[in-house]
């Protein structure tokens, strides 16, 4: 997850740009916020904890004049929720200065930190490291290259493994970049009036007045410039294999957002027609879990010909709790964030369209407060196949001993969620519904089909030390698929 932004609009008011930019980004992070803008002089930098609409008014946004900005929204899946990880990351030395926002995350960042020769503590995220290590580059040896960023990054990207995106800039310029799988998504949109915006999802386009130009490959970089935008190759051929996630279609892309040339919408309705034929059943109602769910509860609301309505109120305040940074906060945000339109559904047998289950946390929940209020019976139709693996290409979902689909079987999960049955979407069925022909997808979470190895030890504290460190579960455990709790009510509740 995370949003990454960058526009390059000399003489347009870029920090306000940026902010819509972000804030149209804010479902893909809402740890921190930050922007750095450059008024072809300097990289000024602000960032914060909390929501963009927190960390920035008009009053700082008018403090920040500048021709080139990059922005980002952090979820954090490498180092801790904490001020030093809001990004973007600056350094400068100089005349040399540079800031970064990523999406994505690394899985040899130990190995990176290792290499380099870094002492514990001197970086605290994967998003830092690689800052610590273009900033190395490029203020010894790239200093003397005619595009000092541009060289220390060509001599970083094909070190890094895993899932990146970069948007980056220094005084002059921004290089927006894309790993070679393409694990997350950005693309390149033309402002109205002149300029260039880079966005992880082009709804962030239409909001700052640009056009959607294209997504950028897997594996390409692009240069902004005064000279307009530049394409270019930083990776060996043999590396560049696409594997979009398949849960940016599933969960973490808006719905107006296109990927592989799909409406993300659109997508979301057949997976639900492809549930539909799947697993019928005989309902009163089809209703969707607020938002993601919503789109496939519709399209299985049209090919069952079941009467679709809502069932749940969604607090809009309230942020994703599957993303939130501890199960702690998790476990209040369900509590906060839903509840029952008792009129809809007392009486009434249900159908009710998830787009995944991965914790349970909030499906347990739910089905207990739709009970209550009267639903007579409850069918939970998920629009995507059981969340068995964990990921280690950016979202943070722990170890396999906090995923339910990994320790429980189909039947298990309806028992322990307290439903009247359950169906899952099959692989082929989610794909097909996406539409894109022939595109490349990682479904590591899905089928344990892991397209880039995974280091065993690492883990979302990798770069903390000593005791703090053991304390946190590790992968090597998580692959060996131990089951560390016998109850099922302390595993995830
Ligand atoms: S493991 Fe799952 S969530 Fe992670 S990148 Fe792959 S498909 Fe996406």
């Amino acid at each position: 997850m995370c949003g990454i932004f960058g526009v390059y609009a000399p003489g347009r008011m870029v920090a306000h740009l940026t902010y819509l930019g972000l804030y149209a980004l804010q479902h893909r992070g809402q740890e921190s916020a930050g922007m750095a803008v450059s008024n072809f002089e300097d990289v000024m930098v602000v960032k914060e904890m909390g929501l963009v609409s927190n960390v920035f008014d008009d009053r700082a946004l008018t403090s920040l004049p500048g021709d080139i900005a990059v922005g980002q929204t952090r979820y954090s899946t490498t180092g801790h929720s904490q001020w030093r990880n809001a990004q973007p990351i600056y350094r400068g030395s100089g005349d040399l200065q540079f800031a970064l926002g990523h999406n994505g995350n690394l899985v040899n960042t130990e190995e990176l930190a290792s290499d380099a020769g870094m002492l514990p503590g001197t970086v605290a995220s994967d998003s830092d490291l690689v800052g610590e290590l273009v900033a190395f580059e490029m203020f010894n040896g790239s200093k003397d290259a005619t595009n000092p960023l541009l060289h220390a990054m060509q001599q970083v990207l094909p070190k890094l493994r895993g899932a990146f995106c970069f948007s980056v800039m220094d005084q002059r310029q921004i290089i927006g970049v894309r790993d070679p799988n393409g694990f997350r998504p950005l693309s390149l949109g033309r402002l109205d009036g002149g300029g260039w915006v880079l966005a992880s999802e082009n709804p962030a386009f239409d909001v700052v007045g640009a056009s959607f130009v294209r997504e950028l490959d897997p594996g390409e970089m692009v240069i902004i410039d005064e000279f307009g935008v530049t394409s270019l190759r930083p990776f060996d051929e043999s590396v560049v294999d696409p594997k979009l996630c398949i849960f940016e279609f599933v969960y973490f892309a808006r719905p107006d957002t296109r990927l592989y040339g799909q409406n993300v919408h659109q997508a979301r309705v057949r997976m639900g027609e492809s549930l539909a034929e799947q697993a019928p059943v005989e309902a009163d109602l089809v209703m969707g879990v607020p938002e993601s769910g919503i789109p496939a509860a519709e399209g299985f609301a049209r090919a069952s010909g079941i009467p679709f309505g809502h069932g749940l109120v969604k607090n809009r305040y309230i942020g994703r709790t599957f993303i939130a940074p501890s199960q702690e906060l998790r476990a209040l945000g369900v509590r906060m964030k839903l509840n029952p339109l008792t009129e809809n559904i007392a009486g009434k047998r249900l159908v009710v369209v998830d787009d995944s289950i991965v914790r349970g946390t909030t499906t347990k929940a739910m089905v207990a407060m739709l009970r209550g209020a009267g639903a007579t019976e409850v069918h939970l139709r998920i629009s995507s196949p059981p969340y068995r693996w964990p990921c280690f290409y950016g979202m943070d979902t722990g170890t396999r001993s906090e995923l339910l689909a990994a320790n429980l079987t189909v039947d298990e999960i309806r028992e322990y969620i307290g439903c009247d049955s359950i169906s899952y979407l099959h692989l082929d069925a989610m794909v097909d519904s996406i539409g894109a022909v022939n595109a490349g997808f990682c479904d590591a979470c899905l089928t344990g089909n892991y397209p880039i190895d995974i280091p065993v030890n690492l883990s979302k504290n990798v770069l903390e030390s000593g005791e703090e460190r053991h304390q946190t579960s590790t992968i090597a455990r998580s692959l060996q698929g131990n089951r560390e709790a016998t109850s099922n009510d302390t595993l995830f509740s």
